[in-house]
């Protein structure tokens, strides 16, 4: 009798992505691979996925993974090295910059992709130990203004509420938020509340998304003017009896400058709505709306905290709730939606450079508590640079050594470019990293580290509810892969720093970092983990997910301020005067279009992870600009055409979508394409360096820009191999495959001159081709024992070549000569329309087929989720779908 056969068991981790932090089961199949589904126990989404969770499992290969440390050679060449030189190289480098330049010359940059025990252990090693405050992270581009708000108006840093409080609400006002494609799950739970009890929805937002789909009332604001609005509602609220007295004299101070300064910026509906551009009646509705439901919840995000007045508009928001003690009970709420899944896990640590730890910051007793703490007699006395500040004072030759952890400053960074030939001039560059390649990466470091990725790495995270959640490791370290605490542990001890680093897992960090947290905090700080400092490694390899503060004898706290208790000196809440806004335009006659940026619903970041998916992948293949038909036809666009965006900083040549969802005089491009992705889509090289004066945080939603046609006689594709030898000025954008991968491609050189360029990349098949040059027509392809090897198509401009239409002959292990046939033809062999866009990521379906669908007479969701099964899983394709259906409209239903 054969023995059972052995199944791992199913892990239970979270999503590495957005804030939502999901709670996933892994079920490694022992080949390095995994099956991933949603933890139906983890409060924060109890099971539910969306499309990127959902594909997590497809992006666990090594094919691209830095699997070994690598030092860069005096000619300038990356080769393998061993972890004891590359240790010594890093740790000498860096003790060398302190010596010679001292503490401001050296910095690290981290990620709200590390975990707490990564992030709490760099910290420490920064600002305790090496003296430096210049520790700062991407989350400074994410969610800053909102920690500055909340430290202004609570006294700490402090998401009050829950999710629990999207169900309980009776009004979700969303603002600057595309909840739909960038929280999704959360986003799910706010419509079944809908469902369930009947909630209302206001989305404000300049540019009409997914999300704006779903709203009971869409206000399409300016851009810029949520401040205006929120000082606006705050005088209404006041002039309709709708304040609550009794909250705002026991809890709050401050109110009285924070009215009479709204007042002058919007103090009647007429002034708001002239303030923001929005229909005087939707202000009245809005308002109304606000006063009388009590139980409301106001989410924000990169919308309003990506602005060079983030955190004023944070606090206009945050004002509106504390004058109607909207705060800290159940269904109500101003509520930050994190972009990363660990961006709340740095600020406990202080991965910010204005922060110093455990939510303390450079006060003289807070940096003598953290020196007792650690025993440091070396702690940094003084703020750090926040991230474009620290990146132009490395351009500026003041700081010298670098160390990025798990981050791609060279795309993500306003300025981009500058930023990159900035990384050049560093005496010391240290990247730790999954891939051995990206913009960063290859921006000339010194010295690559390989670091674990998601599914190696063991430790906590907290997402935007104040949940910290475990991540657990299922996979095994590849190669000769560290976790990211390991290497800065084995740094610290090459300084000479082993005592006061002596861990052996990321348990040991995590009590440490309790105990700090707790350390003669007796209720005075907000982050405490008292109740975890003596947690034993089992106990901490099973932790459930909670919410903090969990002081002694404490295991969750859902909410904090329902009775007051804020962490400023008389423990009562501030009302904070918002600055009137600058009459001043921002546009010139140059650039005099307003680039806003951001997020797409299959894609993270820089597409490091998810653009190893295939399925992720064809959702939105190719970089795009959003353009108003007015302006497209005001500048000549064509609908799928191209264009070159450009600001002062730099410029992209994007292809063209023509969308109503955009104002006159706004453009929307997404943040996710690179060098390695695409041939001119780095859309952080436009991105203007200007921050808010309170958090740093960049505003990436305003740029001054220009937009001009970009013309293309061609268009084709190769899939299957990567990089062949283009010719000069194609356009290109990298598609993942099911196997392989490929280029889409744009281009002005004539089909014959690819003859000769792609047959050598072809070598050792059996090639066949096509050309018709006076058509425009060029078409080859590679077979490999039986196989579709690669192909490259150019067709004209006119009647473009789909690769959609040949993809599954790519799948598919052998083809018969009629499918060889039909690919030099261009056609499907496969019995079925090409899908077109893709849709659905959860079921693979694409746009043609839920067209066909409602052709044939669906009119729902519900309908084509029965014949498709289109938008049946995690949903977050349904507001796109509700957006093809016909009569399909927003509703303004208030
Ligand atoms: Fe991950 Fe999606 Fe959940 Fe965000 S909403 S944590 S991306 S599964």
């Amino acid at each position: 009798m054969n023995a059972p056969v052995q199944h791992p068991p199913s892990v239970r981790t979270t999503c590495p992505y957005c804030g939502v932090g999901c709670g996933l089961l892994a079920k490694p199949n022992g080949f390095g691979g995994a099956a991933i589904s949603g933890d139906p126990d983890h409060p924060s989404n109890f099971g539910r996925l969306c499309s990127k969770g959902a594909a997590l499992g497809e992006t666990l290969g090594l094919e691209r993974r830095l699997l070994r440390p690598m030092l860069r050679d005096a000619d300038g060449l990356l080769a393998p090295a061993s972890w004891e030189r590359a240790i010594a190289r890093v740790a000498s480098g860096f003790a060398e910059t302190l010596a010679r330049h001292g503490p401001d010359s050296i910095a690290f940059y981290l990620s709200g992709q590390l975990l707490t025990e990564d992030y709490y252990v760099a910290n420490k090693l920064m600002k305790g130990f090496l003296g430096s405050a210049n520790v700062d992270t991407n989350s400074r581009l994410c969610m800053a203004s909102s920690v500055a708000g909340h430290r202004r108006a609570f006294g700490s840093d402090t998401v009050p509420g829950c999710y629990e409080d999207l169900d309980q609400a009776d009004l979700i006002v969303l603002v600057g938020s595309n909840a739909a494609w960038c929280h999704p799950v959360l986003y799910q739970r706010m419509i079944g509340n809908r469902q369930r009890r009947g909630a209302k929805l206001v989305v404000i937002d300049p540019r009409r998304t997914a999300t704006g789909e779903e709203a009971d009332l869409f206000l399409p604001i300016a851009p810029g003017a949520d401040a205006a609005l929120f000082s606006g509602l705050l005088v209404h609220l006041a002039d309709t009896g709708a304040f609550d007295p009794g909250y705002i004299e026991r809890h709050t101070s401050g109110l009285t400058k924070a009215l009479v300064r709204a007042r002058d910026i919007a103090p009647d509906i007429a002034a708001t709505a002239a303030a923001t551009g929005l229909d005087a009646a939707h202000v009245q509705a809005f308002f109304d709306l606000f006063r009388t439901t009590t139980r409301a919840v106001t989410c924000y995000s990169q919308g309003v905290n990506q602005s060079a007045r983030g955190t004023d508009k944070v606090n206009a928001i945050v004002n509106c709730h504390l004058a109607t003690g909207r705060i800290g009970k159940a269904g109500v709420g101003p509520f930050s939606l994190t972009g990363q899944p660990n961006a709340m896990g740095g600020r406990e640590v202080g991965g910010l450079a204005n922060q110093l730890a455990a939510h303390m910051d450079f006060s003289p007793q807070d940096i003598d508590r953290v020196a007792r703490f650690w025993g440091a007699s070396n702690v940094a006395r003084k703020e750090g640079m926040k991230a474009v500040r620290l990146f132009d004072a490395i351009e500026q030759g003041q700081i010298k050594a670098l160390w990025v952890m798990a981050t791609n400053p060279a795309v993500s960074l306003p300025r981009a470019n500058g930023v990159r030939r900035a990384l050049g001039k560093l005496d010391l560059f240290v990247v730790s990293e999954n891939v051995l390649d990206n913009d960063t990466v290859n921006a000339g470091a010194h010295v690559l580290l390989p670091a674990a990725a998601w599914g190696e790495k063991d430790g906590t995270v907290t997402n935007s509810e104040r949940r910290i959640s475990r991540q657990r490791r299922f996979l095994p370290l590849p190669g000769e892969v560290r976790p990211d605490w390991q290497i800065v542990t084995d740094v610290a001890h090459q300084l000479g720093f082993r005592d006061a680093f002596p861990y052996r897992c990321a348990a040991d960090i995590f009590r440490e970092h309790a105990a700090l947290s707790a350390f003669e905090n007796g209720g005075t700080r907000d982050f405490d983990l008292g109740a975890l400092a003596a947690i034993g490694d089992d106990e901490f390899d099973g932790l459930a997910p909670l919410q903090w503060p969990v002081r002694s004898n404490e295991r969750s706290t859902p909410r904090l301020f329902g009775n007051g208790g804020y962490f400023t000196d008389d423990g009562k809440a501030r009302f904070i005067a918002v600055e009137k806004p600058a009459p001043k335009s921002v546009e010139t006659s140059q650039f005099p279009l307003r680039l806003n940026t951001g997020r797409l619903r299959d894609q993270w970041h820089t597409m490091t992870r998810t653009g190893l998916s295939a399925r992720l992948a064809s959702h939105q293949p190719e970089p795009f600009v959003e353009v108003h038909p007015g302006d497209a036809a005001d500048a000549g666009l064509i609908d799928g055409g191209f264009a070159r965006v450009s600001t002062a900083h730099g410029a992209c040549t994007l292809k063209v979508v023509a969308s109503a969802g955009q104002q006159r005089g706004s453009l929307f491009a997404p943040i996710h394409w690179s060098d390695a992705t695409a041939s001119s889509a780095r859309i952080g090289d436009l991105i203007t360096p200007n921050c808010d004066p309170y958090s740093g945080q960049p505003d990436a939603k305003a740029t001054p820009a220009a937009i001009a046609p970009v013309s293309y006689r061609y268009r084709g594709f190769v899939l299957g191999i990567e990089a062949a030898d283009l010719p000069p000025g194609v356009w290109w954008s990298r598609v993942t495959l099911s196997r392989g991968a490929g280029l889409l491609l744009a281009t002005n050189v004539e089909p014959d001159v690819w003859r000769g360029r792609v047959t050598p990349v072809l070598a050792n098949a059996d090639i066949a081709e096509y050309l018709d040059a006076a058509g425009g027509v060029y078409r080859a392809a590679a077979f490999r024992e039986g196989r579709l090897h690669a192909c490259l198509f150019i067709g004209p401009d006119s009647a473009p070549p789909r690769w959609d239409e040949i993809v599954d002959l790519f799948a598919a292990d052998a083809l018969d000569p009629a499918q060889r046939q039909a690919v030099l033809t261009g056609r499907s062999a496969v019995d079925r329309p090409p899908p077109g866009a893709q849709v659905c990521a959860c079921f693979g379906v694409g746009r043609a087929a839920i067209e066909a669908a409602i052709a044939g007479g669906a009119r729902s969701t519900e309908k084509i989720g029965e014949i498709l099964r289109a938008g049946t899983n995690c949903g977050s394709c349904l507001p796109e779908i509700k957006m093809m259906l016909p009569a399909q409209s927003y509703r303004h239903t208030l």
